[in-house]
């Protein structure tokens, strides 16, 4: 069983470490340098990028991940997550801190110009069973993407959809992997599924 770690800062820890159970990992919390020395995998949970950025920072947590994951540990990061993995944010703070894994400029609350939170089913490259029930909250989208990274899926362009419709909300390069929105909340595990399966191939 690959063992993925669950940074446990702030944020939706508890839903990230239980969809990674139900999708067959061995899950763990990460606060300390050396839990995350001890991990296959790692994913950065929603919440608040900013202040995630801040507690990475004062638990010295931010130089030794951003170093395991210049090494190649898997990530997966949703929301705020997603935003710490970008290499530049739009619409952050002065202050913020990024781990540069993801070569995408990414817009923070991008959605929440006009409102909070937002759902959509949306079709996911390589989930081939049915479209992925995606809840927005205060999320980001991709804003710019580099050529070396994968389109995983994007906002449809429905009426309703407004400034994000086609807005690219999951991606993939190499082992990392990000969503705008949050697959741990709504009990569908096939992108957990996804990245346990990414974690496994480099075992
Ligand atoms: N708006 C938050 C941020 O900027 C992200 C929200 C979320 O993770 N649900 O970090």
């Amino acid at each position: 069983k690959p063992v993925i770690g669950v940074l446990a800062l702030q944020g939706d820890v508890r839903e990230h470490l239980a969809a990674l159970e139900h999708a067959g990992a061995a899950a763990r919390p990460v606060r300390r340098p050396e839990e995350l020395a001890a991990v296959d995998g790692i994913v950065l949970p929603g919440g608040e990028s900013t202040t995630m950025s801040r507690l990475l920072e004062s638990f010295e947590l931010l130089e030794p991940l951003r170093d395991r994951i210049a090494d190649g540990l898997p990530a997966y990061g949703s929301c705020a997550g997603m935003i710490l993995l970008a290499r530049q944010v739009l619409d952050g703070r002065p202050d913020q801190r990024q781990l540069d894994a993801l070569d995408v400029v990414v817009r923070r609350n991008a959605f929440g110009r006009q409102v909070d939170s937002f759902e959509g089913d949306l079709d996911f490259a390589g989930l081939d069973d049915g479209p992925v029930h995606a809840v927005f909250i205060r999320a980001p989208w991709v804003e710019k993407a580099g050529d070396g990274v994968e389109i995983l899926a994007r906002v449809p362009d429905t009426a309703g959809a407004g400034d994000a419709a086609a807005r690219i909300v999951a991606i993939r390069q190499g082992p990392v992997l990000a969503t705008a929105f949050h697959p741990e909340l709504t009990g569908d595990e096939r992108v957990h599924r996804l990245f346990v399966g990414m974690v496994h191939e480099t075992m």
